[in-house]
């Protein structure tokens, strides 16, 4: 494969939709891993085909150890390489602290922290071999500055900065890179309990006076995965519209 492939968790929808659609018009072969969503993922390969990009599909539960690793598994077995992992995919929910049950506890880690960690440790022999790789985490401002009744989240957020940076020293001997994307308030699904209110007083208390678009974080993870950033990692980039300063 003569371009570089970027596989990307969670891409059928929102964040990740958008930076497999960027990477794949910016030139990238891009893996998109879907879970539930099939008709999203599958609307969104005819787009990115549309408009002149590559891409493949792969479904998998990334919070299964073994489907993580039959991911990376496949995206290298069709393409030959993984030059960049976008761990992207990820859950959230509202609770009281008190009201947070074993279960949604245990699903939001074996999501958000368990699933990057699977699919990394089945992606990074490969970057090691080759002596090259950029390893890109979706994390949170809550996992920074901490939000109530979203500690489970918070928490796990707060997980995926402290992998980031512990696995940054580690790998940098192998010429990996290790980044991560601290997103504010971005305008996808996930931010669907929030009611129009909820949305108006995060705005009133963002200096850019509005929330973030999905492809605002694209073009972040292209910076992080393109050679302008080779000497950046272990950091921690937070588009947030100066929300968390
Ligand atoms: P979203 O619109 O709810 O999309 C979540 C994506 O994750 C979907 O494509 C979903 O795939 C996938 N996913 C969830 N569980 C999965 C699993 N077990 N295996 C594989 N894929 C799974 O969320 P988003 O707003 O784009 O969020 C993307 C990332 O950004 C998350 O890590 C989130 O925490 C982070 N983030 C979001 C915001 C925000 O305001 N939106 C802010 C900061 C950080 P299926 O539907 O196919 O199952």
């Amino acid at each position: 494969m003569m371009k570089r492939v970027m596989l990307i968790t969670g891409a059928s929808r929102g964040i990740g939709a958008s930076v497999a659609y960027e990477a794949a018009t910016a030139g990238y072969f891009v893996v998109i891993n879907y879970n539930k969503s099939e008709n999203e993922a599958i609307a969104l390969s005819e787009k990115i085909i549309n408009d002149g990009g590559e891409c493949k599909l792969v479904k998998a539960d990334i919070s299964d150890s073994s489907q993580a690793k039959m991911l990376c598994d496949e995206a290298l077995t069709y393409s030959g390489k993984i030059d960049v992992l976008v761990n992207n995919a990820g859950i959230s929910s509202f609770s009281l602290f008190t009201e947070i049950t074993d279960k949604l506890w245990d699903d939001t880690f074996n999501t958000n922290v368990k699933g990057n960690f699977y699919v990394t440790r089945a992606a990074v022999p490969h970057m090691v071999r080759e002596k090259n790789g950029k390893i890109i985490n979706i994390s949170s401002i809550w996992g920074v500055c901490g939000s109530s009744c979203e500690v489970h989240y918070s928490a796990s957020k707060a997980a995926v900065i402290g992998m980031t940076k512990a696995l940054a020293k580690e790998l940098g001997p192998s010429n990996i890179t290790v980044n991560c994307i601290a997103p504010g308030v971005i305008d996808t699904e996930m931010n669907n309990a929030l009611s129009d209110e909820d949305i108006k007083s995060l705005c009133d208390e963002t200096p850019l006076e509005r929330i973030g678009k999905p492809w605002e974080i694209a073009r972040s993870v292209l910076f992080l995965a393109s050679d302008d950033a080779a000497f950046i990692t272990g950091q921690v980039l937070s588009p947030n519209g100066g929300f968390l300063i």
